[in-house]
């Protein structure tokens, strides 16, 4: 699943190949891709790209002269491909994977895709970013400048839940899910079943820099690649995520997953649990 650092790589990448570029057309081609109606696709031929950026783990294309927003949020398992020459007529709706694609008038583009059966890949046009509820409901985006320890802890402040849902809940901290969570813990030694409300002030410290490493780090190693080797990429910077059953590159200890929520999550016990594996609640309640 694209996280900030992708969708950040995948904005500088447009903006350096996109922008200035005429539309030709875009087109949704498969069923409840575009999840707004007014204006309609069609508003888009004719307008430039001007900008491309990003809010949390969405892409926002801007255009001009008429300010629209083609917001894009990859879900799960989207992902969006240049073209360098795409046919000149828009694609029929069909069951492959392709869900949208858009043909500037040099006959370049972008096509987005999704693969698997579960199709949560969305398209808004917009005409403010603020329009899109997920957009909106976002928290503060962790590699802005005003993002600081303290504002960290007045986050974490009071919640009694388990700080890796914490840290992928978009609502508290916009662009961090089940990837870098696992990644960010990993870096800041914390077990992921802490309760946020009992870190201590020395604690959100070495999560905040954890965070903003992590992230960092990750959008520097992307940057300048290609939208097609940013994939490769985010597998191979990995330390713990995806990567149960293979030796911790810090310690050697060996990589464990435990599930949690609607997933699993990975985690090394000697960096962060105090050598201890983590309880599995679903193998415990299926053994009983
Ligand atoms: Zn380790």
């Amino acid at each position: 699943m694209p996280e900030l650092p992708e969708v950040e790589s995948l904005a500088v990448f447009l903006r350096e190949r996109a922008v200035g570029r005429v539309i030709d057309w875009a087109a949704d081609t498969a069923i409840s891709v575009l999840k707004t109606y007014q204006p309609s696709l069609t508003a888009l031929t004719g307008q430039r790209l001007s900008g491309a950026g990003r809010h949390g783990k969405f892409l926002d294309l801007v255009t001009e002269p008429a300010e629209l927003h083609l917001v894009i949020h990859l879900a799960r398992a989207g992902w969006l491909r240049w073209r360098d020459s795409l046919p000149p007529e828009p694609p029929k709706p069909g069951k492959s994977p392709l869900a949208f694609r858009l043909r500037f008038t040099d006959e370049s583009g972008f096509d987005l895709t999704e693969a698997g059966s579960k199709k949560r890949l969305a398209v808004y046009l917009v005409t403010d970013p603020q329009q899109v509820p997920g957009v909106a409901s976002l928290g503060p985006d962790p590699l802005a400048d005003s993002f600081s320890p303290d504002v960290l802890a007045g986050l974490l402040a009071g919640r009694r839940t388990q700080i890796k849902g914490v840290l992928r809940d978009q609502k508290i901290i916009a662009g961090v899910g089940n990837a870098y969570s696992d990644e960010v813990l990993h870096a800041a030694k914390m077990s992921p079943f802490k309760l946020a409300s009992s870190l201590t002030p020395d604690e959100v410290s070495a999560l905040h820099a954890a965070m903003v490493g992590a992230l960092r780090e990750a959008v520097a190693r992307s940057a300048g690649l290609a939208a097609g080797e940013l994939k490769a990429e985010k597998k191979a910077g990995l330390r713990v995520h995806g990567r149960a059953g293979q030796p911790c590159p810090v310690c050697g200890d060996t990589v464990r997953e435990v599930s949690f929520a609607d997933s699993a999550l990975q985690y090394c016990p000697t960096c962060q649990t105090g050598g201890k594996p983590l309880a599995d609640r679903r193998m415990s309640r299926l053994l009983k």
